[in-house]
């Protein structure tokens, strides 16, 4: 079936907020076996909402709308949807839509405002549809073959009524057949090395077809096939797991999955647990790991030692290996994570020290520099990694590098190559005046 989004806003058609409803759309469109063949964004005018309506149900059975459903002037979707739908006759009160309404201001104990009963208005022949998480109903209408729903703006509303309107209207008019995505994420090996390891997989006219992407170090390979549900979801869980064993170790979780929640649960399926002394990232491992709901299971805690002082202090660095070796080197990385672990008793410690930019650098250490350490069953082992890019890039790579060899360490591959990595610091290397 094809389908159509239409986004309707100032402040999109401004490119002042992103369009995150038309992407979640199309995804589930095509989940559900609709392809969408054009989305359309248009301000807060009438009449631009009228011919983009008009010019969209020509091109499709379906067409989704979001935004413009509130109280305001400037939301102008439901007299949009009346001049197309009934020719801009009087809208009638929808009663169940009114009493909703009702019901929503008294369950917070607020009066309502009049201009909010506007929401309570239909065209004559649309339905209104439910919105459990808001005050603006959706909409529904027929243009001759097109079915047209227009939804609120605002995500949290919108999706859980996509799933209960727009849902059973494809499943019926689809029948059984879907166009669903998966997605393999992998973190440590670069795309073009991962890509020929998928060789024909990723030829164009292999089904289902697998495409390849790099956003922010992490390579994902996207598969995708159309057929019935139940066979097109198996030939996709099957192509899942061969790019999963093909991209071993570095595949590490699909869809919503990241790093840090793949580390975690690896750390609670195998009941153990890990700290972090950071230097450097200042904080941020630590913060991406307990931002996983039920971290706490496993991450026992972290130091923040950016300054040499507390290097000493806080995870008993020595002082006289800082004055050797300066703060960013081989065994300050070492001990940081030898005393994360053994401070706080955790299974594995990880500890971080580099120059993350953009002042810092030397010849011999230059920016993006970043020693990290691991310690744990297998003893302590650390790394000496050169990241390219600014401040912000080289502090998230370093967090992404430390999570994966952490997991790579648990695996028992700690030896893994990995991207950025480089050989251990010459030995001649001796400085004193490095930043951390
Ligand atoms: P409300 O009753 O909440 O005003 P509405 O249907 O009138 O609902 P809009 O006023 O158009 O929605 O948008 C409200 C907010 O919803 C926007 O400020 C924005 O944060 C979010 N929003 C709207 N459209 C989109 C979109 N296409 N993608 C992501 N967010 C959106």
């Amino acid at each position: 079936m094809n389908a159509t989004t239409l986004s309707i806003g100032d402040e999109l058609a401004l490119g002042q907020i992103d369009d995150t409803n038309a992407r979640w759309i199309t995804e589930r469109l095509a989940a559900e076996g609709a392809f969408r063949v054009e989305h359309r964004t248009v301000p807060d005018d009438r009449k631009r909402i009228v011919q983009a309506i008009r010019d969209l149900a020509e091109l499709s059975e379906l067409l989704v709308i979001t935004g413009g459903l509130g109280p305001t002037l400037d939301d102008l979707t439901r007299d949009a949807l009346n001049d197309c739908c009934a020719g801009g006759a009087a809208m009638v009160e929808d009663s169940l839509a009114r009493e909703t309404l009702d019901r929503w201001f008294r369950g917070r104990g607020r009066a309502m405002p009049p201009s909010n009963l506007v929401q309570a208005q239909r065209p004559v022949n649309a339905r209104c549809l439910d919105n459990p998480h808001g005050t603006a109903p959706g909409l529904s209408a027929d243009l001759e073959r097109t079915k047209v729903f227009c939804l609120p703006g605002p995500p949290r509303e919108m999706r859980p009524m996509f799933e209960a309107n727009v849902v059973p209207f494809l499943r019926e008019r689809c029948g059984d057949v879907v166009m669903p995505t998966l997605s393999v994420h992998s973190y440590g090996m670069g795309e073009s090395v991962l890509a020929e390891r998928l060789g024909e997989r990723m030829s164009r006219d292999a089904d289902p077809m697998v495409g390849t992407n790099a956003s922010n170090a992490i390579v994902t390979a996207r598969i995708r096939t159309s057929g019935p549900r139940l066979e097109a979801m198996a030939r996709i869980e099957a192509m899942a797991s061969e790019v999963e064993r093909l991209w071993r170790p570095y595949a590490f979780g699909r869809d919503g999955t990241t790093l840090a929640m793949a580390t975690i649960a690896d750390l609670k399926a195998r009941q153990e647990s890990v700290a972090v002394a950071e230097s450097c990232t200042g904080g941020l491992i630590g913060a991406l790991l307990t931002d996983v709901a039920g971290a706490s299971d496993v991450v026992l805690g972290g130091y923040i030692v950016y300054s040499n002082d507390m290097k000493v202090r806080a995870v008993g660095v020595d002082r006289s290996i800082l004055a050797a070796h300066g703060a960013v080197s081989e065994p300050v990385a070492r001990q940081l994570a030898a005393g994360a672990r053994e401070r706080t008793r955790a299974t594995w410690g990880i500890g971080v020290t580099g120059i993350a930019g953009p002042s810092g650098g030397t010849p011999t250490k230059p920016v993006g520099t970043v020693f990290i350490g691991i310690a744990g069953p297998m003893g302590e082992r650390v790394r000496r990694f050169r990241f390219p890019g600014e401040r912000e890039v080289v502090r998230d790579r370093t967090a992404k590098a430390a999570m994966q060899w952490l997991r790579l360490a648990m695996m028992g591959e700690p030896d893994t190559d990995l991207i950025w990595a480089h050989a251990e610091a010459p030995a001649a290397e001796r400085e004193n005046r490095d930043h951390a």
